[in-house]
Parts: structure tokens; sequence; C-alpha cells
């Protein structure tokens, strides 16, 4: 399996290394008996900036027939249709040419349609824009659907300015990284998630002042223009 993102070869379809750039940006927990004799399910569906993921009902077909609970994780770009089948909310995938597939996604008992559908549209912008940004700086070609915004534009630039050039101490810490934009958390988070976040924010944390570091290296002297080019290549390709 490729990674739908960045395209490198994955054990799911967004890899372990695309997934360090998620954020929870939707969630909900429900529970639901679809008879009198079944059982009370429990449900969740979480919505990021680059995948639908929880536990729900899940088939091969647009009716509902033969579905089976289970843990899902998809690439949000991959959802084609959030409907109401006239019982329950479904959810239509198709893979994209990385991995292809056609599956269907099952909320029975879901209250809330409308805001997931909102949530999801509002989510698929982000994930578009965050996959151009990691092909581009993976040295990718930008997805053929979505119009690329500046034409070859060079790689990515952290946005942070460069630090004065203060005593060339390269091992001094370099200053708080900037505070990365937290995405105005909808529903009060779970726990699992809040823990999940920092994960994120402290690699983007990390990463940001490793690239700072190399900018005082490189306007010092220390490092020419395509070292810090090359060490900066080097830590994209880590992260
Ligand atoms: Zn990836």
């Amino acid at each position: 399996m490729k990674c739908s993102v960045c395209g490198k070869d994955a054990s799911n379809e967004v890899c372990n290394n695309c997934i360090k750039m998620e954020k929870i940006l939707y969630q909900k927990e429900w529970s639901h008996k679809s008879g009198l004799l079944a059982r009370n399910e429990d449900y969740r569906v979480a919505v990021s900036n680059l995948r639908i993921s929880g536990r729900l009902s899940i088939g091969d077909n647009n009716k509902g027939l033969n579905t089976r609970i289970d843990n899902v994780s998809h690439y949000l770009l991959n959802v084609k249709e959030v409907s109401n089948n006239g019982k329950d909310l479904m959810i239509s995938l198709e893979g994209g040419p990385e991995n292809r597939y056609t599956r269907f996604l099952y909320l029975p008992g879901f209250a809330e349609g409308d805001q997931l559908i909102k949530a999801v549209m509002d989510a698929k912008e982000k994930a578009a824009a965050l996959t151009e940004r990691i092909r581009q700086s993976s040295g990718m070609a930008p997805a053929s659907s979505a119009p690329s915004p500046a034409p070859a534009a060079p790689a990515p630039k952290p946005a942070a300015p460069a630090p004065a050039p203060a005593a060339p101490t390269a091992a001094a810490p370099a200053p708080a990284a900037a505070p990365t934009p937290a995405a105005p958390a909808a529903p009060a988070p779970s726990t699992t998630d809040t823990i999940a976040l920092a994960g994120i924010a402290e690699d983007i944390s990390e990463f940001e002042t490793k690239i700072k570091k190399l900018k005082v290296l490189r306007d010092n002297g220390i490092l020419s223009d395509a070292e810090y080019e090359a060490e900066k290549k080097k830590l994209v390709s880590i992260f």
C-alpha cells in the first residue's frame, strides 16, 4: 500500500510520518442499539485534517447489507459523499490511484449529521492544503486534481523570522518555537486526543527549533547555502 498523502510505502492509507501532521478537528462518541435483540454498541467518529476514523459500521455495498463494526481509518480526500440513506448516515469512500477501493461507512443512530457533514467539508479543504504542502516538500508533483497555488514555488521556507545572529554558539537553546496555531478545538477533545495533539505539537516545535539552529549556522557563515539546504532536506525527511 502507498501513502495517499506522500506516496511512500505505508501500512495504511496515511503513513506514520504523515500522521504526525494530523490534528483532530471533530470527534463524537455515541451508543446505539439496532434492534430489540441487538446489544448496545459504542461508536466513535473522528475527523482530522488528514483522515476520517473511528469505530463504525462498515460494508462494501450502499444498501447497508453485510456490515460489520470495526475500527476504520481512511484518507479524508477519499470521502466522496456523506448522505442519509433513509435510515442511517452513510459515508461513501473511494480510493485514489494509490489504493483503489469502494467502501461505505454507516453511523447508525447518529444525531448530528449536519455537524459531521460540515466538519468533513471544512477538514477536506485543510487535508487538500496539507497534502499539497507535504508533496511539495517531499519533491512530489502536485496532485492533478488540486490547482497548485503559486507556480513552481520553491520549497516552503519556515515562516519564523531568522533569529538575530547572536553569539554563534550553535548549542545555545533556540528561542521557544513560534506557537503553532492550534486548531479551534470543536467539542472538547477527549484526553487521549489531547495527549496525541501534545505529541504532534512537540514534534513540530522540535522540527522548528532544529530549522532555526540551521539558519543561525548559515547566517553566521558556518554552513554554506548548499549545506543548509541539504541539512534541511534531511530534517524534512526525518520528520
Ligand atoms: Zn505519507
